[in-house]
């Protein structure tokens, strides 16, 4: 424990301990004697890195001051500790024997970090921190990151994963509008796989059994990573049917996924809350600084992507009203297909461009029961969250 910092050692101590132990499940084995983890409580504070028998957690002074604080750290502990498992020894071939010299090229970065991200939360779920309702919340949130992000539908998970080198460590301010991390679509993937091989399986095996299979069969018999092929064929066989869907649409293409048909078998439905739609939508992030609001990212699709207004546009001034840091108070119940005049800074030059208001397509996600559940519906929903 690095850095000046307050905490509750026993709580402390008990909770790694819950974390630890409901994390050793998933798989069944513990290939370490021991494990460390080395903690710095250091300002911006966020993150962690995997090894084979440890992890550096990087986290605030304030990572125990609440309840909300200890809840995401639990995340970060469980999220790297899994990792000792996926991607340290179940792991696609190109992640090991790790090459430092180069680049390393994989599809499968949604299923090492993402599925990682899954079970971060999943364990938490496991060990008792998160009530079924408040995972249920966690999912939907998540479902509602990916969709909310335009690249979700131009760049699938595997390419996000081929393409970390060169597009996800680099990010831009189109970033947004052509790509989507594959940490967050990979953990929406997580869940989808884990419901589909429960459902598959008629609730007799879930994720776990897939990652217990990809560790014994590749880290300890055959002593190496796995292709993609080797992955899809084993999580096909534990799910005891094709995952066409799964794999051709969820994890290689960026087309919409029907969560409908992964959620019904456990009677929850998708159910968007946004209810903003008639709201004008101008689609344009500003940064403030000196007085001046400059874009600094345009989303795809929207008013101002549309007609025309570009990052790095300072904008001046609405229908011929300043604007200063107030410029989402000028447009707040504008409606759709109304026109404003945009008068803007460009490189030095006004200009006055007219910008028509679409929909707001953001959504917001919430998993709620179905109408008439049935007996099999309900008990499946409790496999699925650890319901004794
Ligand atoms: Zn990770």
């Amino acid at each position: 424990m690095f850095g000046d910092v307050e905490y509750n050692e026993q709580r402390l101590a008990a909770d790694y301990k819950r974390v630890c132990e409901a994390a050793a499940t998933v798989v069944g084995e513990h290939p370490c004697k021991h494990y460390t983890f080395i903690v710095h409580h250091i300002p911006p504070g966020g993150g962690g890195l995997e090894h084979l028998n440890s992890t550096t957690l990087e986290t605030t002074r304030n990572a125990y001051a609440t309840e909300a604080n200890y809840k995401r750290f639990m995340s970060l502990v469980a999220h790297e500790y899994f990792h000792l498992w996926n991607v340290k020894r179940i792991r696609p071939v190109a992640l090991g024997p790790f090459d430092y010299e180069n680049e390393n090229y994989t599809h499968m970065l949604w299923l090492s970090e993402g599925c990682t991200s899954f079970y971060q939360e999943y364990i938490l779920r496991r060990a008792g921190f998160y009530t079924p309702d408040a995972y249920l919340g966690i999912v939907a949130s998540g479902i509602t990151e990916i969709e909310n992000q335009p690249g979700t539908r131009i760049q699938s998970a595997a390419e996000s994963s081929w393409d970390a080198w060169i597009k996800g460590y680099r990010p831009n301010e189109n970033s947004a509008n052509t790509q989507i991390s594959y940490y967050s679509k990979g953990s929406v993937l997580g869940t989808l796989l884990n419901l589909a091989i429960l459902s598959g399986s008629n609730g007799q095996r879930n994720m776990d059994d897939l990652m217990r299979l990809l560790y014994n069969e590749y880290y300890k018999k055959q002593k190496r990573g796995f292709t993609d092929n080797e992955f899809r064929q084993a999580a096909e066989q534990v799910a005891g049917r094709k995952l066409e869907d799964f794999f051709n649409i969820g994890v290689n293409t960026a087309e919409p996924i029907n969560y409908d048909a992964y959620f019904a078998p456990v009677g929850l439905q998708l159910v968007n809350l946004a209810s903003k739609a008639q709201d004008g939508f101008l689609g344009a992030a500003t940064t403030i600084a000196n007085g001046k609001s400059t874009i600094s990212s345009v989303r795809r699709g929207s008013a101002a992507y549309n007609d025309g207004l570009n990052v790095g546009d300072e904008i001046i001034s609405v229908d011929k009203v300043r604007v200063g840091d107030d410029l989402l108070r000028l447009i707040s119940g504008r409606k759709v297909g109304e026109t404003l005049k945009v008068l803007v800074n460009r490189a030095g030059f006004l200009r006055e461009i007219p910008v028509t208001l679409t929909q707001n397509p953001l959504v917001s996600y919430r998993l709620e029961p179905l109408a008439n559940q049935t007996a099999e519906q309900k008990a499946l929903y409790n496999k699925w969250l650890y319901i004794k």
